[in-house]
């Protein structure tokens, strides 16, 4: 008998985790606590990695490519007032893919619906686990149909957490959130601009970054920009009080420069925004018998890592992968997927403490730290890019 899933959650890695499943010859059951699916974001900058997971779902024909001209100009924003060429996240090796989280979400969506050759994915909308009993044999999971006010009980062999950074697979299996999320003392608020900051190319990213708060424009080929205002705070739980923009502009009072004040004047006008406190979350194991967490809920690796769609994309085609290979074995399934994942999953979260100093240095040494750092890495890429066109022009 075919074997069945539930997924919990309907965002990049549960929809990923989904169409893994279905690869893997499993029926899939995604149940998503919102009453639609939820199409917003901002910029996203798909790795390597996440583009080879995408070509393994099948949906790499779906995402659009958004890269401005040859990664667009990158301008930093200094101190006494001038612009210096700076480095952007397009710039990163492996040239990321400049798409926004709506793109991969449609993408991801288009690939439950299924191609003729595979089944749609039976995707329950308004619905949340209430409780989730692995007895050994199967996992029996009461479900509310938050809609109707229904609950209901289901019997799976598996069941993916993949209900984003607040997991609450992950507290009802795992134990309270304190025990797996980091914190980072830094806040962050993601939008759209209306329009690029004045007297700025269309395809030009901005960096405002001073110790403690920065100011980031993304900008893309065919869309307006999005922007982030990010900053670092010892008191999360204060700045989800009151009126959001007002503490945007009490924090990045000092910083009176173009960027931020384009951003501040649009953050008011933005329809949608993100705003929320930087964490990791870190566990020992990312299964417990038939339960297993992908993406946020499990590792979140956060925004300053740039990795969190890639991550989400790239376990999710490899827990199908894993299932797979071992169709008759599903502890050994969930290890193998673990022990191929975990060293990635290791290193990014590494890295994301280091990038969060070039997008939000700690302090004043920092900053400098952090501008003689980006210089160095300017002057060698304007090499870089001088040796490769004179290599060209010579060939030619
Ligand atoms: C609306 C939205 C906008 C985002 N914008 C950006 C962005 O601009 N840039 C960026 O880098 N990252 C963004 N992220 C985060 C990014 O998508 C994730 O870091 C990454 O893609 C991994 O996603 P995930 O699927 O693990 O978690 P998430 O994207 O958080 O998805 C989790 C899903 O589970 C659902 N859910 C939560 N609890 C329950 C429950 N109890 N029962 C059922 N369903 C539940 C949520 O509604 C959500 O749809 C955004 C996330 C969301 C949800």
């Amino acid at each position: 008998m075919q074997k069945r899933a539930l997924v919990v959650g309907l965002g990049i890695a549960g929809m990923s985790a989904a169409i893994g499943l279905r690869q893997a010859g499993w029926q899939p059951v995604i149940v998503e606590r919102a009453p639609e699916r939820r199409i917003g974001g901002y910029f996203v900058g798909l790795m390597p990695e996440g583009r080879r997971a995408a070509a393994d779902l099948g949906i790499a024909g779906h995402l659009p490519a958004r890269n401005p001209p040859d990664g667009g100009k990158t301008w930093s924003l200094t101190r006494r007032g001038s612009l210096e060429p700076g480095l952007g996240f397009l710039h990163l090796p492996g040239d990321p893919l400049a798409v926004i989280r709506g793109d991969l979400e449609a993408a991801l969506w288009q690939g439950t619906l299924g191609d003729g050759t595979s089944e749609p994915v039976d995707v329950r909308f308004a619905t949340k686990p209430v409780e989730i009993d692995d007895t050994g044999a199967d996992v029996r999971v009461l479900l509310e149909d938050t809609g109707t006010g229904t609950w209901y009980r289901e019997s799976f062999d598996l069941v993916v957490g993949a209900d984003g950074l607040r997991s609450s697979v992950r507290r009802t299996v795992f134990g309270p959130h304190e025990n797996h999320m980091t914190t980072w003392d830094t806040m962050i608020c993601a939008f759209e601009l209306q329009e690029q900051v004045p007297s700025f190319a269309r395809a030009d990213s901005l960096i405002s970054a001073r110790a403690g708060r920065a100011a980031w424009v993304f900008s893309f080929a065919d869309r307006p920009p999005t922007a982030m205002l990010t900053y670092r705070t010892g008191d999360i739980e204060g700045q989800f009080t009151g009126s959001r923009v007002e503490r945007l502009r009490t924090v990045f009072s000092e910083m009176d420069d173009p960027v931020v004040r384009h951003a501040l004047d649009s953050v008011e006008r933005a329809p949608d925004l993100l705003f929320d406190s930087v964490h990791q979350v870190k566990m020992p194991r990312w299964s417990r018998g038939k339960v297993v967490l992908v993406g946020d809920a499990a590792w979140c690796l956060n925004l300053f890592s740039g990795m969190g769609a890639t991550s989400g994309l790239l376990g999710g085609a490899e827990l199908g992968r894993a299932l797979r290979e071992n169709p008759d074995d599903l502890g050994a399934a969930l290890a193998s997927w673990e022990s191929r994942l975990r060293p990635f999953i290791t290193k990014h979260q590494r890295i994301a403490r280091l990038k969060q100093q070039m997008f939000v240095p700690s302090s004043r040494p920092a900053e400098a730290l952090r501008s003689v750092v980006l210089r160095l890495a300017c002057t060698a890429r304007e090499r870089r890019l001088a040796r490769t066109r004179a290599a060209e022009g010579s060939a030619s």
